[in-house]
């Protein structure tokens, strides 16, 4: 399905992969959870490209549902894979980035239960990204740090198009933008504060890890953002 000429999101993953098209070739943002690669691979064919043609997977973080088919997809296309340092060390053992945070003392072993089932085919990372690099892709994609959610979060911001995706470090709810927020948040702080930084790329679209495409996205993100500096941090929890 595409959000612009160049920008297709891929129908039936969670979380959303996105496909970047450029002269030379496919880039395609985050891969869903374990088992979404023969979908993803149909979906290429169907807009009439090879799985050749995929040079490159960057990856928003190391979760489950976004890394879950990387070690299937890179073995598939033989594309290139692009995360920060400290995620790719995660996609490396297969591990989550971050521990679920809780103080329910009942809730300590479900989640420890989710941390062990969340595990994926560990895959080797080629590139790391960090804050501020360009990458050639969309007339140049910028790497943009916004850990919070997982210690070596990143989005991605294509100023050609003024489009951001903001993996989970910023959510698609129901018509409206929220910051990442309770206990898959490594950072509440550090998750804020990269809300902010967004902001201030003023994207007009924002495609998230997960829920619609945000068309209108900068004025949801100014209401995301006044949120986050007007109420004390405690009213967020
Ligand atoms: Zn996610």
């Amino acid at each position: 399905m595409k959000i612009a000429a160049n920008i297709h999101i891929i129908p039936g993953v969670t979380a959303h992969p996105y496909l970047l098209v450029d002269s030379d070739g496919l880039t395609l943002i985050d891969t869903g959870i374990p088992g979404s690669a023969n979908k993803i691979l149909r979906y290429i064919k169907q807009a009439g490209y090879a799985r050749r043609d995929l040079n490159r997977i960057l990856l928003t973080h190391a979760d489950y549902d976004h890394a879950g088919s990387l070690a299937a997809l890179k073995k598939a296309t033989g594309a290139r894979v692009y995360a920060s340092l400290f995620e790719a060390r995660a996609v490396a053992t297969g591990q989550f980035p971050r521990s679920l945070k809780t103080d329910n003392i009942f809730l300590k072993p479900v989640f420890a239960l989710a941390e062990r089932l969340g595990r994926i085919s560990p895959a080797h990372v080629d590139e790391h990204l960090s804050d501020g690099q360009v990458l050639p892709v969309l007339g140049g994609l910028f790497v943009v740090d916004t850990k919070g959610h997982t210690p070596g979060h990143l989005s991605f911001f294509a100023p050609s198009v003024g489009v951001l995706f903001s993996g989970d470090s910023i959510l698609s709810v129901k018509d409206r933008l929220v910051g990442s927020h309770g206990s898959v948040t490594w950072d509440q702080e550090k998750a804020d504060a990269s809300v902010l930084k967004q902001l201030a790329l003023k994207a007009r679209i924002v495609c998230s890890g997960h829920g619609a495409v945000e068309m209108d996205g900068l004025a949801r993100l100014i209401k995301l953002a006044e949120g986050l500096t007007l109420a004390p941090a405690y009213q967020r929890l």
